[in-house]
Formats: C-alpha cells, sequence, structure tokens
C-alpha cells in the first residue's frame, strides 16, 4: 500500500543523516523543506523531498493527500510519562492555588501515595482502560511513541501488573511505547523504617524476574535527596544492567544530588528533570553521550524553577522534551504545549524545541534508528497540522492544531 502526502507547505523533516541525535547548534536544523512531497510504503517512507523532484513511480492504488494547507512533523516521542496510573489529585492542585507546601500536601495524604494506593486498588484492566484512552488522546495531539513507567505499584505483584499492563497496551494499542520499570520511585510505606529491605527487594526479586520475562527496556530510580541515594541507585541500576535492561535516571531535580554524574557513570541512556544540574554534571552528560530529557511542564505545573536549557544545549548536551504527564507534577500530555513552555521559559529556539521533542526524545528510548524524524527508511510517524508555518506550533498555543494523524504508513481516524 502506497501513501503520498503531496505539496506539504512546509514538511520539517528533522533529517539525522544517520545521527543518533542532534547537540548544540545542530538542534537548529530541523531540514525544513518547503512544498514537499512523502511517499510512505506500508510502514516506511520511501521517499522525501520537493514535490517539484518527486518521480517515483506510483501505483495504481496509491492514496494521495493533498496538504498544500498543512505543515508536516515527525510524530512527537514523548520519553518521559508516568501515564499508567489510577485515581487523581485536583484536590493537591487547589492546595497548592492555596499556598500550601508540598510538605503540607504530604501531611493530608497526597503525593506520589496518594497515586500508589489507588494504582494498587486498580486492577490491570482498570489501568490498562484509562492507560488506553489517555494513548487515544495523545495521538489526537501528535504523539506516536511514547515511554511509559511502572513505579505505582511499589509491591512486587502491583509493580508486575503495572509492566504486564505496559506490555498488553504496546501489543493492543497503535502507538509505539517503551516500557520502563520504576520500583524505585519512592519508598514505600510498608518499609519507611526499613528502606534496605526494599532496595534488597528490588534487586533481588523484582529485577530478576523483570529481566527474565523481558517486561522492561529500561530501568529507572528517582535518584534525589528524600528518595533514592547515589549508592542505592548504583545498586539497582547495576543489578538492571545485568539483567538486560538500560539505567535511565529522575536525576537532579530537587537538589545537585549527583544524579546526572551517576548517570555518565553508569553510561545511562538519559538523565532525566536536571533542575539543579551544575556545570559538573552538564560536563559529565556531554563527555558520556547522555540525553538530557527535560520535562518543561512540571516546573510550569508546580511553579518551580527550570532547568538549565541554554546552558545544556551551548554545553553540547544532546537535549530532548517530555511531558512527564503524571497525576501529581504535570498532568498534560501536550507536546507543543512543553514547546511553547521551553521557548518562554527556558530561552530555547522554536527550532531546538522541535529537534528535542523528536529526534532527540527518540534517541533518549534507543529508538532514533526508528522514529523521530521523516527520513527514507524510518517507520512512517508523521503529523499535518493546519497551520501556514512550522513556528506557528509553539507561538499558536493552548490549542490542537493538528489535522491528520499518520501512523506507520496508516491515516488513524478517531
Ligand atoms: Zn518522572
Amino acid at each position: 500500500m502506497q501513501l503520498l502526502l503531496n505539496n506539504i507547505r512546509q514538511l520539517v523533516t528533522v533529517a539525522a543523516e544517520g545521527k543518533p541525535w542532534k547537540a548544540g547548534p545542530a538542534m537548529r536544523e530541523i531540514n525544513m523543506i518547503e512544498d514537499g512531497s512523502v511517499l510512505i510504503e506500508r510502514d516506511t517512507i520511501q521517499w522525501v523531498g520537493t514535490t517539484r523532484d518527486f518521480h517515483a513511480q506510483l501505483k495504481k492504488e496509491a492514496t494521495i493527500v493533498d496538504a498544500s494547507d498543512l505543515i508536516a512533523l515527525p510524530g512527537f516521542v514523548d520519553a518521559h510519562t508516568h501515564l499508567l496510573f489510577a485515581g487523581s489529585r485536583e484536590d493537591e492542585f487547589a492546595m497548592r492555588a492555596e499556598g500550601k507546601t508540598y510538605q503540607q500536601i504530604a501531611e493530608q495524604g497526597g503525593g506520589i501515595l496518594k497515586t500508589v494506593s489507588a494504582t494498587r486498588l486498580a486492577t490491570k484492566r482498570d489501568l490498562k482502560k484509562l492507560a488506553s484512552h489517555r494513548l487515544d488522546e495523545m495521538m489526537k495531539h501528535g504523539t506516536t511513541t511514547v515511554e511509559i513507567k511502572s513505579g505505582y505499584g511499589l509491591t512486587e505483584d502491583d509493580e508486575i501488573k503495572m509492566l504486564e499492563a505496559i506490555g498488553e497496551l504496546s501489543h493492543d494499542h497503535v502507538m509505539t511505547i517503551a516500557p520502563t520499570f520504576l520500583g524505585a520511585h519512592a519508598i514505600p510505606p510498608e518499609f519507611r523504617k526499613r528502606r534496605e529491605a526494599y532496595v534488597d527487594l528490588v534487586c533481588e526479586r523484582m529485577l530478576p524476574y523483570i529481566g527474565k520475562k523481558k517486561l522492561a527496556a529500561f530501568c529507572d530510580v528517582f535518584c534525589d535527596t528524600g528518595y533514592f541515594t547515589v549508592e542505592e541507585a548504583t545498586r539497582i541500576l547495576k543489578q538492571a544492567q545485568s539483567h538486560g535492561m538500560k539505567a535511565k535516571l529522575h536525576a537532579d531535580e530537587l537538589a545537585a544530588s549527583g544524579g546526572s554524574h551517576l548517570a555518565a557513570e553508569l553510561g545511562a541512556i538519559s538523565a532525566d528533570h536536571l533542575e539543579h544540574i551544575n556545570q559538573h554534571g552538564i560536563d559529565s552528560l556531554r563527555t558520556a553521550g547522555v540525553v538530557g530529557v527535560l520535562l518543561p511542564g512540571v516546573s510550569f505545573f508546580l511553579n518551580h524553577g527550570y532547568a538549565p536549557a541554554r546552558k545544556l544545549i551551548d554545553s553540547g548536551v544532546p537535549v530532548a522534551i517530555a511531558s512527564d504527564f503524571n497525576p501529581g507534577s504535570c498532568m498534560s500530555f501536550s507536546m507543543p504545549l512543553m514547546m511553547t513552555i521551553a521557548c518562554t521559559q527556558m530561552s530555547m529556539t522554536p527550532e531546538e524545541a522541535i529537534t528535542a521533542c523528536t529526534l532527540n526524545g527518540a534517541a533518549a528510548l534507543g529508538l532514533s534508528n526508528q522514529v523521530g524524524s521523516i527520513e527514507v527508511g524510518k517507520q512512517a510517524d508523521i503529523i499535518l497540522y493546519n497551520l501556514p508555518q512550522y513556528r506557528h506550533l509553539p507561538y499558536y498555543f493552548g490549542v490542537n492544531h493538528v489535522a491528520k494523524v499518520i501512523k506507520r504508513g496508516t491515516i488513524l481516524e478517531f
């Protein structure tokens, strides 16, 4: 089956020519083609160029889309989400609006552990149903690849329930899904006085099982003040690597607590958050080639400080942007909104934000050979927007401009 997208007003390819990511000034090179065409054969991109140069032989049954009023970008790759959860936390949102602190909210039963209680009570079926609906909505907003973390179970059974739900969703849903084990998201209440026993449980029971059943591609640890120490994170992530998972870290979110340095030392695929990263951490990430995944929606939603995106980019760290969609600190998965916040609050340019949400997001999942740009041989994940030019995407914010979603070569109907 052939699909030809023709006369695309602006075709933003983010072509990387074989590189896994873009860093430094290259993040601004989005390789935009005016009046472009893309030919798709089944699920793969076959040809990319200007409409004028298009010359491939079209089959009789080919579908042709005239995109003269539309622009095209690669589908977004949201490389950091906690979208599998039950319950919600709008009460905390209201408390914060009244000026209550994180501590006060936690004392009244809020925070991660509230979502843990609700998620433990939910069945795998309940969780899948909730998540499936969220995945549909994400696709409508232009996201075609997403990472999903466990981490609201925090018991052996509940973490495995979450990972199995993620595995089944990746089978049943058209979204490309990367599964991450985040058993070390918080110390569960039952282990508050014996945290070492919980780390033992993660290392000695959960990780071997998850590795054997191939339930996760990545293992993440919340390494920060009040969560897991650098020593605990090291032990967990080394164990995960020995079971075939790649390392990720929630790093330097609350303080410069050494998470990004550890990510570099362990050869992690990404270090995420980085609101408090220092120059030493930045240098370590750049040298080790670790993708820095920034989550501007969290800083916006919690009214916290932002990660130093300019310093990271200017130092040559490959920077990605993700939503961190979760019920506590960012109840939005809109990648265009994340781009707007990145541009207005973190001084990123629209072009850098586009690269960060596509190719570099794919690199944070080890998938940039398949998705994240519109190039020959890659999976045909392309979004058409009803906009006159690409800068309108972060500029004309708070509105969904998606006209068509093409996932693996198929135009989705919603
Ligand atoms: Zn997170």
